[in-house]
């Protein structure tokens, strides 16, 4: 098998592969696993979510436009959860 999620061939990817996974809001981590939402949109999870059942996927937020620092995190976490 390839090691396609892996060594130099990720680093070509945008952001060298890593950013927010959109699941579980980690951040700098690798996005190497595409998911398709409910309503046919792809995402990128991190390994851990590529498990993850459709409806922790389907809770997935938008991370593109998102000004997230670690330092925000506390507020950042408090919306969303508030917001379920
Ligand atoms: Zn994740």
């Amino acid at each position: 098998m390839a090691k396609s999620n892996r060594g130099r061939s990720i680093w070509k990817m945008e952001s060298r592969s890593r950013g927010i996974c959109p699941v579980c809001h980690a951040t700098r981590v690798k996005l190497l696993y595409a998911k398709t939402k409910s309503d046919r949109t792809q995402i990128k999870v991190c390994k851990k979510c590529s498990n993850a059942d459709a409806s922790k996927i389907d809770a997935a937020i938008p991370t593109s436009q998102l000004a997230y620092r670690r330092k925000h995190r506390k507020t950042f976490d408090l919306q969303f959860n508030s917001s379920k």
